[in-house]
């Protein structure tokens, strides 16, 4: 496999349906902001996204901070339409949001295919969008048959996509049970990360050849400020997806503390 990986290390902070009011999304990301400015080497070498609910998205990106950019948590597929309910990509890339994370999932829960997803992928690009896209089984089974869900899961959720394409997508490797969310959910440890990043990375190195080791792959399910620093050193990934935990500033600012640390 070519070793060509990219070295900007990305943390997310994906704020699912939080914080009630704009008042507490703008206190919370002016906290972080504030903080952030402080740690050093976040700048060339680390990438900070917080992806907050759509409708916090304009005045939040009126917050000025270099070191922070702006995610949405879906997209929908196409620019403008009949479409109720839903916001798409141009408008959201309109609101200063450089990424969107796609087929989460609490999302995928609700009934999203990985062709819906695909479509998201390839629209969301087209709007010069970064698509995040989470994928990971909901079930580790002692036949190991989780491979091939993975497997499946990735090749049509990035189906039809070209080489020049795929080193804009970023992979969220979440396992769904180790997701904060999930009812008796339970712990991943870095070594089960790293043993699915492999396999992903091989899957796209088969499928992307040369320019596969420059996707970034990340990792998410319940990272906190305790266990960040050993999924960054030992769990194969360029970067943390955090939800439950990005909502605390004082926990989020010390995860993307650690990543600065770990790449100076
Ligand atoms: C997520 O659902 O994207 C996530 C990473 O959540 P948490 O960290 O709360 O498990």
């Amino acid at each position: 496999m070519p070793n060509n990986k990219v070295a900007t290390k990305i943390i997310f902070g994906n704020w699912k349906m939080n914080p009630l009011t704009l008042k507490e999304a703008e206190k919370l990301f002016s906290l972080v902001a504030k903080n952030v400015s402080q740690i050093k080497n976040t700048d060339k070498k680390m990438e900070i996204v917080i992806c907050p609910p759509f409708i916090y998205l304009e005045a939040l990106s009126k917050i000025r901070t270099s070191k922070i950019k702006l995610g949405a948590q879906d997209a929908f597929p196409g620019d403008v339409g009949a479409f109720t309910g839903e916001v798409s990509g141009e408008m959201l890339s309109g609101l200063g949001a450089k990424y969107v994370i796609l087929g989460h999932s609490e999302k995928r829960a609700g009934g999203e295919t990985n062709n819906e997803v695909n479509k998201k992928i390839k629209s969301a690009l087209a709007a010069g969008l970064r698509p995040v896209l989470c994928m990971g089984e909901g079930v580790r089974d002692p036949e190991h048959n989780y491979f091939n869900f993975v497997k499946t899961e990735l090749e049509e959720c990035l189906n039809g996509l070209n080489k020049n394409l795929i080193s804009k997508v970023i992979i969220a490797y979440e396992p769904i049970w180790a997701i904060s969310s999930t009812q008796n959910r339970k712990d991943a440890t870095p070594a089960d990360c790293l043993e699915m990043v492999i396999f992903i990375r091989k899957i796209l190195s088969d499928k992307f050849r040369d320019v596969a080791g420059g996707v970034r792959i990340v990792y998410g399910g319940s990272v906190n400020e305790k266990d960040a620093g050993d999924f960054l050193q030992k769990g194969g990934v360029d970067g943390l997806l955090v939800g439950k935990a990005s909502l605390d500033a004082k926990k989020f600012v010390e995860i993307i503390k650690i990543c600065a640390t770990l790449n100076k």
